[in-house]
């Protein structure tokens, strides 16, 4: 009905991807059958809803649901939320001889919610152009901190184990990703030295802390080839420190280009970042792209920036073979910022979350193979959502819980529901952020920790 073939073949790969099965979907007149080779049984999806395969601010309502009711187990609570059109028709879970009736368009919620389809179009955006949280559908409905997609597709698969016993369903191990996004490696290294003066004066007059004053001094004076140990922003190796000891992998996306003021102030060229990239790469973390401000509705810039990335990491003989990233202030449109990270040849992006409000924006937190909603074309580029931002969680502009227990909790609840999805948790926190708060180190510490 609302299906075109590549739909109906990348929703094979998501669940291939899930379940470890080989279905095939056929498409009839008013319902998708799930087949498995070498079985007559079926899953036959009924009540599909049109409001699943439209552009832009949704009609969906949305309603609720509790999985003991029909005897199954919710992954996080028993009640799911079932974004819809209409009351759902339960039970939800109807067995007819040797199939299975599914009366709510579970396949239509997945493509929904993974495909962005809310987004396209959409003009109520925030100060920085970006769709926010606030007018999300997961927003208004009180659900963008639940896994949404995850916990259906965990319901499905004891269906899919009612109608097939012999199979097994493949087995995910939660898993943790933290990266962090290199605005600012310096505060000082980059200025120049009228500006840094200016700063100076200020820590002495404004502030009269001599102790900064001259250490801003030195910190300047004294960064020629490579970061000051002092440095406020210099917490690099500490970072990759702190993953080390929780078998992690950071990934530090660096700033390749821009013209704007919210831009970066180094370049690749400059010996210090070639330096700090090389010590990353020689200690087995991973480099990656920050698209600059100016970049998200322009698909040649990206590219440029890419390759620019590409040129560098090659000058200074940093031998890593694919690339991904996330885009500088979570700055998105979709798809055209997906497609061109597809076109500059990215293998993954972990923007999509929302600034203001943490949670899951694609209703996953595993990672997954995209898709253009509008060419309907399947992508080789992976999304992988980004659950937790840092200043999301703390900062005032946004959920504004700053450096307190309570921004823990939100960090930990969080990680807590990707591991009950058997998910991944990924976060993102600035090098610059830490500047030399130790509380706010500690609170990082315990959340990564495994
Ligand atoms: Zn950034």
């Amino acid at each position: 009905m609302f299906f075109s073939q590549n739909q109906l073949k990348w929703l094979e790969q998501i669940f291939f991807e899930r379940f470890g099965i080989k279905f095939n979907f056929e498409l009839t007149q008013e319902t998708i059958v799930l087949k498995k080779e070498g079985s007559d049984k079926k899953l036959i999806f009924t009540n599909l809803d049109s409001a699943f395969y439209q552009f832009g601010k949704t009609q969906l309502g949305c309603y609720e649901w509790n999985a003991e009711t029909e005897g199954l187990v919710g992954a996080i609570d028993p009640v799911l939320k079932a974004p819809s059109t209409k009351p759902l028709s339960t039970p939800i879970f109807s067995p007819v001889e040797q199939d299975i009736y599914v009366n709510y368009d579970v396949l239509g919620l997945v493509y929904w919610c993974l495909n962005r389809l809310e987004e396209v179009g959409r003009t109520d955006l925030d100060n920085h152009q970006r769709f926010p949280a606030i007018h999300s559908h997961a927003y208004h409905y009180n659900y963008l901190e639940r896994p949404i997609v995850d916990e259906w597709l965990n319901i499905l698969g004891q269906i899919i184990q009612q109608v097939w016993l012999e199979v097994e369903l493949k087995q995910h191990t939660f898993n943790m990703k933290v990266s962090h996004d290199v605005d600012s490696p310096s505060p000082y290294a980059f200025k120049s030295w009228g500006e840094v003066l200016r700063i100076m004066i200020g820590h002495l007059v404004k502030r009269h802390d001599m102790k900064a004053f001259i250490e801003t001094f030195w910190i300047k004076f004294a960064t020629k080839e490579q970061l000051h140990e002092y440095d406020p922003h210099n917490t690099f190796d500490w970072l990759m420190q702190q993953s080390n000891a929780n078998n992690l992998t950071s990934a530090f996306y660096f700033i390749c280009g821009g013209t704007t003021d919210k831009d970066a102030e180094y370049t690749l060229a400059h010996p210090v970042i070639q330096k700090l990239m090389q010590h990353i790469h020689q200690n087995g973390h991973e480099i990656g792209l920050h698209p600059s401000y100016a970049t998200y509705q322009a698909p040649e810039l990206i590219q440029q920036e890419a390759d620019n990335l590409r040129y560098a990491c090659e000058q200074a003989g940093i031998d890593q073979t694919t690339f991904g990233g996330r885009m500088h202030y979570l700055r998105w449109e979709h798809p055209t910022t997906l497609q061109a990270w597809e076109n500059a040849g990215m293998s993954y992006d972990s923007t999509l979350s929302y600034a203001d409000r943490p949670g899951f924006r694609c209703g996953t937190c595993f990672e997954y193979p995209a898709f253009n909603p509008m060419t309907q074309q399947s992508l080789n580029i992976r999304i992988r959502p980004l659950i937790a931002m840092e200043c999301t969680i703390i900062d005032p502009i946004y959920l504004g819980l700053n450096v307190t227990p309570q921004a823990e909790n939100k960090f930990l609840e969080l990680k807590d529901k990707c591991r009950r999805v058997s998910g991944c948790f990924t976060t993102l926190w600035h090098n610059s952020y830490f500047k030399k708060n130790e509380m706010l180190k500690g609170m990082y510490q315990r959340i990564i920790e495994s």
